[in-house]
């Protein structure tokens, strides 16, 4: 079966190629940075993460763009509370973002793109809407006139008709349920920052933004647009009333969605106060990736539930598969092939692959590959597993990775180098075999105290990280 989506726009599950040749142009919201970002935050991040992954995987090239909200009124507004300038307030938080991304092992989009730095092209996009009659100004500001773009609604399949007339809205964010003429570019108020330009002093509004900067990057219409599912309404339905009204064209083919990571039942926000950090959980000893895998084990479509019980499993699974795979790399097998296990290998990477291609679901990915390495084991313990079963095995576990990123564990700062670890390992074993136990314990506490644990087998020392 062909790669699927669920397209927000068309309500339905639909086979995913990319417009021209073999590169996706694909747009991703990115944070507003006034404030670390939240694992519901990253929850979006992690899912467009994998979305590209597996997008690669699959062959495509990727044009991924994703932009940095570096001028809106939480910005300004906290900016202002600590006197900063706001380059100097926001420069804090991208850098954090982009901290906590590489944790995470987010792969970096080929362009990164800030809204301060496309003021012009904002403008220039405003101005084309003017003279298509989708704006009026009130009050030096500049809005949208929804009424004038009869498809909105379309993307969050709301009816609009009979309450378009005029309200309107200068915040980024408003009322969730109505519709209302949004704000293209604010008239300066007391203090706040503002540009000049052709279309009068003033900043730009949040929904403009995304549509300058896609277009700008990817050209007037997207394979895929993607973001959490708070954006649909206003903020993507806003963005395409924006770019049609200027291009006449689809703005984006497909829409993706990811649902929000919760807390006991409740959306986890800034302002609800029930977030926690990628920071706070590595406080608490949690590695990244044990985040990145919690986050990526379910579909993107579901709603996570955030426990720290979650976390914990998560780590339990990633110990599994990091033990299997040092298992496989270290255990001497006989020589041979068993066919039964070599078939049962290939069909643990197709039912991985159909699971990915079916809308990216992530849960069945997983089953398929723990049921492999818990049939693998089997094997292995009635010594039935071959040398020749061993490459099959790496190369599932290796397709699992180039996707989910969680076997390679995240190096302690200051922590011994992998050549280091083996080399004390051999000091080790030549102190046991000239029977001077204490330098071996020593050795083995060192490593200890490093993180390192050593497990002695028949074949000799396997270590791993803590
Ligand atoms: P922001 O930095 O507030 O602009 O949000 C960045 C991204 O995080 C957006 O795509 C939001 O949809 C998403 N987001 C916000 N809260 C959550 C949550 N609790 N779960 C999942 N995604 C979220
Ligand atoms: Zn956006």
């Amino acid at each position: 079966m062909a790669l699927r989506f669920y397209n927000t726009l068309t309500q339905q599950v639909e086979v995913f190629q990319p417009l021209q040749g073999n590169t996706v142009r694909m747009y991703t919201c990115g944070p507003t940075v006034y404030n670390f970002a939240h694992i519901g935050n990253l929850r979006t991040f992690t899912f467009e993460d994998i979305l590209r992954r597996w997008l690669l995987y699959r062959g495509y090239k990727m044009d991924h763009v994703m932009n940095i909200t570096d001028v809106d009124d939480k910005i300004i507004r906290n900016a202002a509370a600590e006197h900063k300038s706001l380059a100097e307030y926001t420069a804090k938080y991208t850098e954090a973002f982009l901290e906590d991304s590489a944790a995470l092992r987010l792969q970096p989009p080929e362009k990164m793109v800030k809204a301060t730095q496309h003021i012009p092209e904002m403008v220039a996009a405003i101005e084309k809407l003017s003279e298509r009659g989708f704006t009026y100004v009130s009050d030096g500001s500049v809005y949208y006139r929804i009424s004038k773009f009869p498809e909105y609604g379309k993307l969050s399949h709301n009816d609009f008709t009979g309450i378009r007339a005029g309200a309107r809205v200068d915040v980024d964010e408003y009322d969730k349920a109505n519709a209302r003429d949004f704000v293209l570019w604010k008239a300066p108020k007391d203090g706040e920052v503002f540009w000049e330009s052709e279309i009068g002093p003033g900043r730009p509004g949040w929904h403009i933004e995304c549509s300058a900067m896609a277009m700008k990057y990817l050209g007037e219409t997207l394979d895929i647009h993607a973001g959490g599912v708070d954006l649909i309404f206003p903020h993507h339905e806003n963005e395409i009333a924006q770019s049609e009204a200027i291009t006449s064209k689809p703005f984006a083919r497909f829409w993706l969605h990811s649902e929000f990571l919760n807390v006991e039942s409740h959306k986890m926000s800034k302002s609800a106060g029930n977030f926690y950090t990628l920071r706070d959980l590595q406080a608490e000893g949690y590695q990244a990736e044990v985040v990145r895998y919690l986050l990526a084990s379910v579909p993107y479509r579901k709603k996570l539930n955030f426990t720290i019980d979650g976390l914990k499993s998560a780590a339990v699974a990633i110990d599994r598969l990091r033990n299997f795979k040092l298992r496989l790399e270290t255990d001497k097998y006989p020589e041979g092939l068993n066919e039964k296990l070599l078939e049962r290998t290939h069909a643990a990477v197709r039912q991985f692959e159909e699971s990915l291609d079916d809308d990216l679901n992530t849960a069945e990915a997983l089953a398929a590959l723990f049921e492999f390495v818990r049939d693998a084991n089997t094997a292995m313990d009635a010594s039935e597993f071959r040398a020749g079963n061993r490459a099959p095995a790496l190369d599932l576990l290796e397709r699992f990775d180039r996707v989910f990123d969680v076997l390679r564990p995240t190096q302690a700062a200051g922590g011994l180098s992998d050549a280091r670890v083996e080399e004390l390992i051999q000091e080790r074993a030549a102190a046991k075999r000239s029977r001077n136990f204490a330098r071996s314990d020593q050795i083995r506490e060192e490593l200890l105290d490093a993180g390192i644990i050593l497990e002695d087998t028949k074949e000799g020392t396997r270590w791993k990280r803590k």
